[in-house]
């Protein structure tokens, strides 16, 4: 298994890791909808973006990661520098948990169909997996 980080930073920038085309979000919609929904298809190629029940896991994980092990530390960092009392940590982190995930659920999506992708290239549509699942 080779990873293919092409794949991987193509759909991080938010392209189609499959035609690489702008991933294309509905104009249409609230600008807090479009922060954190990415579109069911790729608008260029047909490819499916959001797959079957359990896809989404990953994305969690990518939130998880990027939250836990991402900001968390830097509230760490900050106390321990006295930039920050225990208490306003405390309360800082519990306003970073419930804040900032559905802020990057878009991005931690597109982390996650990358990763995806850049370990499994032959699933993709190009490589002869169907659209529709
Ligand atoms: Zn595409």
């Amino acid at each position: 298994m080779k990873f293919r980080s092409d794949i991987f930073w193509r759909s991080a920038r938010g392209n189609c890791p499959d035609c690489a085309k702008p991933i294309v979000l509905n104009a249409t919609k609230p600008w807090y909808q479009r922060l954190v929904n990415i579109p069911a298809v790729c608008a260029s190629c047909g490819m499916t973006l959001r797959r079957k029940e359990g896809f989404f896991l990953g994305a969690m994980v990518w939130n998880y990661g990027l939250t836990a092990f991402g900001l968390l530390p830097l509230i760490l960092l900050a106390t321990t520098l006295g930039w920050l009392s225990h208490a306003h940590a405390i309360e800082t982190a519990v306003v970073v948990i419930f804040i900032v995930p559905p802020f990057i659920h878009a991005l931690s999506w597109r982390l996650w169909i990358g990763t995806y992708y850049a370990f499994l290239p032959d699933q993709l549509p190009s490589s002869g997996r169907r659209l529709d699942d």
